[in-house]
């Protein structure tokens, strides 16, 4: 028996830190895990050593401020990751290994709002797809992260506000989508999936307090904090579309008025350009018309910046980030939409909150939210199955 405290246990506690640091990262030189742990170069070295013996890790030679230095990764093929990711109108897949290589990725269209069955019939079969192109052995499948476009409720596990997916009601998607492919199933709802996408592959590389904002059919944040998700005991934190601008401005969907979510999301901002620019707009097609130059595009995009800033500045005061992203396909407006941004945080957030925020485009783009998907596996798997080969990663159910 170990007891706490023995060799054995604390030599243990050091070998699940080490492959903590480098699942969570992606790939790390050793005198970063030693950084990252607070371990002794000489302690880390020999892990290092052993757990490259035991087949966990891979270590190829690399360069770090122009010195030579190695390059430490989980081994490619120690296990997969599938990343599952429902928006209102997609279904996007990846699969990914545990040293961050996305294996395969594929989006199909798909009415995620109509019905739940659907959705999970077609995500399973895209699943097991892409898992067969690519010659992986469902039996190295560890986990499944799975997105979804509204907040999860956290004791339940079942979709929170039904008025977003009224389709989707009374389901619980982790356990839908668990029974079908027969491996843990962790799920989350877009905004935290995007922050996390962003943090592991994108613009949020390097930072540890991070507020990830996509404007789309609503507003949401997905926060970061001193690296963690921040989700809150509901599962609602980051609902800055409700944030109130204008006690007397438009009612939003939600019954107060004024609300972030009525000055920026699609459904209130385009109907202030249909009369100049016909009915079919949609915000992408607003976000192109800006970048070649459309005076009323312009002024619209220019305007929702301000606005979403106003909710950031806000959001300065309350958590002091490092960094905003923005996702969603307003990114791609870049500095007009950021410039009037940084406008609005500069006017409205205590200057100490700002002194040391950038705000910064997405780097992922629609990718987000699928790779976050990933990161969230990689993030809650354990060691368990890295560090016992006697403990089964579980295995994919191929019916
Ligand atoms: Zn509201």
């Amino acid at each position: 028996m170990e007891t706490p405290g023995s060799q054995t246990s604390l030599h243990r506690a050091n070998l699940e830190r080490v492959v903590r640091a480098v699942r969570l990262a992606g790939s790390l030189t050793q005198a970063e895990i030693a950084r990252s742990t607070g371990l002794s170069a000489a302690t880390v070295s020999n892990i290092v050593r052993e757990l490259r013996e035991g087949g966990t890790v891979e270590v190829t030679p690399t360069s770090a401020g122009g010195r030579r230095a190695r390059s430490v990764s989980l081994s490619g093929d120690a296990g997969m990751v599938v990343g599952v990711d429902f928006g209102h109108t997609h279904l996007r897949v990846a699969i990914g290994n545990l040293a961050h290589q996305v294996l395969a990725e594929e989006s199909e269209p798909l009415d995620v709002d109509a019905s739940s069955a659907q959705g999970f019939d077609r995500a399973e079969l895209l699943v097991k797809r892409l898992i067969e192109a690519t010659g992986i052995g469902p039996d190295k499948i560890v986990g499944v992260g799975l997105g979804v476009p509204g907040p999860i409720d956290v004791e339940s596990g079942t979709l929170g506000s039904t008025a977003i997916l009224p389709g989707w009601s009374g389901i619980n998607p982790s356990r839908e989508l668990s029974g079908r492919l027969g491996v843990p199933v962790y799920v989350d709802n877009d905004a935290n999936l995007g922050a996390l996408g962003e943090l592991v592959w994108g613009s949020g590389r390097g930072v540890k307090d991070l507020a990830y904002i996509k404007v789309a059919s609503g507003v949401g944040a997905g926060l970061v904090i001193e690296g963690q998700i921040y989700r809150g005991p509901g599962g609602t934190a980051g609902e800055i579309g409700h944030i109130t601008l204008d006690e007397s401005g438009p009612v939003c969907r939600c019954g107060n008025r004024g609300c972030l979510e009525t000055f920026t999301a699609a459904r209130y901002v385009l109907p202030l350009l249909q009369s100049s620019h016909g009915p079919d707009l949609t915000m992408e097609k607003v976000v192109q018309l800006a970048r070649e130059g459309d005076p009323g595009c312009r002024r619209v995009v220019a305007d929702v910046g301000r606005h979403i800033g106003s909710g950031v500045a806000n959001l300065c005061n309350l958590l002091n980030p490092s960094r905003v992203v923005l996702g969603g396909s307003l990114a791609e407006a870049g500095e007009l939409v950021l410039a009037p941004i940084r406008e609005s945080v500069s006017r409205y957030a205590i200057p100490s909150a700002a002194r040391r925020l950038s705000v910064l485009p997405g780097a992922l783009g629609a990718r987000a939210e699928v790779l976050g998907a990933l990161a969230l596996v990689l993030g809650e798997m354990g060691d368990s199955t890295l560090l016992d080969s006697s403990v089964p990663a579980g295995s994919l159910a191929f019916t």
